[in-house]
C-alpha cells in the first residue's frame, strides 16, 4: 500500500515479534529494514500454538491460508489430573474458535512460522541486515548502534530484541538483566509412529488436541505438529539450572524420576523421550513506558512484556503489538502524528500485556498447587461445574477467553485513532 509520507523504519530483531511489526508497517506502506544478530533468519524450538487473536491478523495479511497447510486443527483442550489422568476440563476449539472468533487455533512447527513471516516480509520489500548485533539506540540520531559495524539510521526505531534486550536496556539508561521465575521447561518431541503402537497412546498421536496435565509443583503440556509426525511436549518444573545457565542439553533419566507419581499414559511418553533440553524461564520487570519521549523509538514484543508461557500468548501478544502499530502508522501523516500513534501503541498494549503476563503467571499457581484441600477444590471446580468467570481453565473462563480470543488489534488500533483524530480536530476548532 502507497503512503503520502513513508519513514524509514528500523527494527531490530527478527523474531516473530520483529518479523510480525515488519510485515504490519511495510503494509502500512513504509520502507522497513530489519537488523538481526544470527548469521541466517531462523527460529529455535519445536511447536508453537497460534490462537485466535493472532491467527485473525495473520489471515488479514494473507498468509493464513500457506500456515493453515502446515498445521494441525486442534479439536478441544483438555486439561488432566497428573494423578490419574482423568478428564478435569474439556474445552472444545474446533469449529468453535472459527464459528465464534471468526478465526481457527492452531499447532505449528516454529520453523514454519518463522519463515511463511519471513517470506512475507521479503516479498513486501522488507530488507533484511544480518549479523548484526546490536548494542544500543543512539536516540539523538535514531541510529541503532551496531557492534564491529557503522550505526544504521531511521527516521524510526523499534526494538524487538527479546527478553535480554540491548534495546530496553537503551531505554532505559542501565542494565535491566531479566530475572528468574523459578520454572523451567523441559522441551521434548516425540515421533507419533512410536506412540501409534501403544493402545493407551493412540489418542494423543492421532487426534489433533492441546493435551494439558495439571499436577503439584509443575505442568505439561503436548500437541501434535508436523503433519501429525511430531507430539510436541513442554513439561513445566521448578527451575534447577545454575544461576547463568539459561538452556542445556538434560538427563532423560533425571527428567523421568520427576514423574514418578504421574499417571501411566504420561510416564509412558517420558520413555519414549531419547533428548531433552531444559529451558530457564525468565521474565523481565514491567516497564514505565515502552518509548522514548523524542518519539523515535518504541519497543515490542518479549523485549518489553516477556511472560511465562502457561496460557501460549507470547507470541501472540508480539503479532498484536505489530498489527496496532502498523495499523497506526498507515494513519499517521507525519513525525508528529507518528509521536501520537506511539502513545496510543502504549496506552493500548501496555494494559493488555500486563494483563496476559499476570494471568499467566496466576495460572501457573493454579495449576502448580501441591496436593491437599487448595489442588481438590481446584479439580473439583472444573469437574463439577459449567465454566465460569475465574475457572481455572482459564481458556473455557467465558469472559476471559473472549478477553484473550475476542481482540481484535486492527479494529482497537483504528478506534483508538478516530478518537485521536476528532479530539484534535476539537482543538483546532477551538
Ligand atoms: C517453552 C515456551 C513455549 C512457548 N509457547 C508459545 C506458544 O505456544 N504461543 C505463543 O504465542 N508464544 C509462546 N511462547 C512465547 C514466544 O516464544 C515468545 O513470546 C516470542 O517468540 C517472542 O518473540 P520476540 O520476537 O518478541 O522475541 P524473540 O523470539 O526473543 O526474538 C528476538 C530476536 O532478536 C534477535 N536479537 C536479540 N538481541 C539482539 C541484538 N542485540 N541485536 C540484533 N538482534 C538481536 C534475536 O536473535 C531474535 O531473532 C513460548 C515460549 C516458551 C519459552
Amino acid at each position: 500500500m502507497a503512503n503520502e509520507s513513508p519513514v524509514n523504519v528500523v527494527i531490530v530483531g527478527a523474531g516473530l515479534g520483529g518479523l510480525s511489526a515488519a510485515i504490519a508497517i511495510a503494509r502500512s506502506g513504509h520502507r522497513v529494514k530489519v537488523v538481526e544478530q544470527a548469521p541466517k533468519l531462523g527460529e529455535v524450538g519445536a511447536g508453537i500454538q497460534i490462537p485466535p487473536n493472532s491467527a485473525r491478523i495473520l489471515e488479514r495479511w494473507g498468509i493464513l491460508p500457506k500456515l493453515r497447510e502446515g498445521a494441525m486443527h486442534p479439536e478441544f483442550i483438555a486439561i488432566r489430573s497428573y494423578r490419574d489422568g482423568s478428564l478435569l476440563s474439556l474445552q472444545k476449539l474446533r469449529p468453535l474458535m472459527e464459528d465464534v472468533y471468526g478465526a481457527p487455533y492452531l499447532h505449528i512447527h516454529r520453523a514454519t512460522l518463522h519463515s511463511v513471516l519471513c517470506d512475507e516480509a521479503t516479498r513486501l520489500g522488507v530488507k533484511f541486515q544480518l549479523g548484526a548485533t546490536a548494542t544500543g539506540i543512539d536516540f539523538e540520531k535514531t541510529a541503532v548502534k551496531v557492534k564491529d559495524q557503522a550505526d544504521v539510521a531511521a527516521d524510526f526505531i523499534l526494538g524487538a530484541d527479546g527478553l535480554r534486550s540491548a534495546c530496553r536496556e537503551s531505554l532505559l539508561g542501565r542494565s535491566d538483566p531479566s530475572h528468574n521465575t523459578g520454572d523451567m521447561a523441559y522441551r521434548v518431541v516425540i515421533p507419533t509412529s512410536e506412540m501409534k503402537k501403544y493402545k493407551e497412546l493412540v489418542d494423543f498421536a492421532t487426534i489433533p488436541s492441546f493435551n494439558h496435565w495439571a499436577g503439584p509443583g509443575g505442568h505439561a503440556v503436548g500437541y501434535l505438529i508436523a503433519g501429525g509426525s511430531i507430539f510436541n511436549m513442554v513439561i513445566i518444573v521448578p527451575d534447577e539450572l545454575p544461576d547463568n545457565v539459561y538452556s542445556a542439553k538434560a538427563n532423560v533419566n533425571e527428567m523421568r524420576d520427576k514423574f514418578k507419581c504421574w499417571c501411566p499414559e504420561f510416564r509412558h511418553m517420558l520413555r519414549m523421550v531419547t533428548d531433552v533440553s531444559a529451558w530457564k524461564l525468565r521474565n523481565s520487570t514491567e516497564m514505565e513506558t515502552w518509548r522514548h519521549p523524542d518519539g523515535n523509538f518504541a519497543l515490542l514484543g518479549d523485549a518489553c512484556h516477556a511472560t511465562l508461557p502457561y496460557l501460549a500468548q507470547g507470541a501472540a501478544q508480539a503479532v498484536e503489538d505489530g498489527a496496532v502499530i502498523g495499523a497506526l502508522f498507515a494513519k499517521a501523516q507525519d513525525k508528529d502524528e507518528i509521536k501520537d500513534a506511539l502513545n496510543i501503541y502504549e496506552r493500548l498494549r501496555k494494559s493488555r500485556t500486563s494483563r496476559v503476563v499476570q494471568e499467566s503467571s496466576q495460572y501457573g499457581a493454579v495449576m502448580h498447587l501441591p496436593d491437599g484441600e487448595e489442588q481438590r477444590e481446584r479439580d473439583r471446580q472444573m469437574t463439577d461445574h459449567e465454566p465460569f468467570e475465574g475457572y481455572p481453565n482459564k481458556w473455557a473462563d467465558p469472559v476471559f477467553q473472549n478477553y484473550l480470543f475476542g481482540y481484535d488489534a486492527d479494529a482497537v488500533a483504528v478506534e483508538a485513532w478516530n478518537e485521536y483524530k476528532a479530539g484534535k480536530e476539537r482543538i483546532q476548532r477551538g
